[in-house]
């Protein structure tokens, strides 16, 4: 794999993709899976704004209601450095909803 040098430089859509090697809600570093926040059932997008890595016990919260998907858009618009409205937004966006 060929390295660019000016490597320092940094891109921020490639950050956007890169994966967490942690759970974003707790921070642990084992059995990151990861999850949908709009799952793709109910026309959620595989785009990184409705995408987040969670340990297996904050996943099995999310679905279970423990977690709410407004927690994880929060842990999303820190990562993004966007508003949790503007996350909420793009992934209604995504989900084919009228936004304003
Ligand atoms: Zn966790
Ligand atoms: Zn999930």
């Amino acid at each position: 794999m060929l390295l660019p040098k000016y490597k320092r430089i940094v891109d921020r859509k490639m950050i956007q993709k890169m994966r967490k090697p942690y759970c974003e809600l707790c921070g642990e570093r084992t059995n990151i899976e990861p999850h949908h926040v709009h799952t793709v059932g109910s026309g959620g997008g595989d785009i990184s704004i409705n995408l987040i890595q969670l340990c297996t016990e904050c996943h099995i919260k999310a679905h279970s209601g423990g977690i709410s998907k407004a927690q994880c858009e929060e842990a999303i618009a820190i990562r993004e450095g966007i508003s949790c409205e503007e996350v909420h937004r793009i992934n209604r966006k995504a989900m084919g909803y009228d936004v304003y």
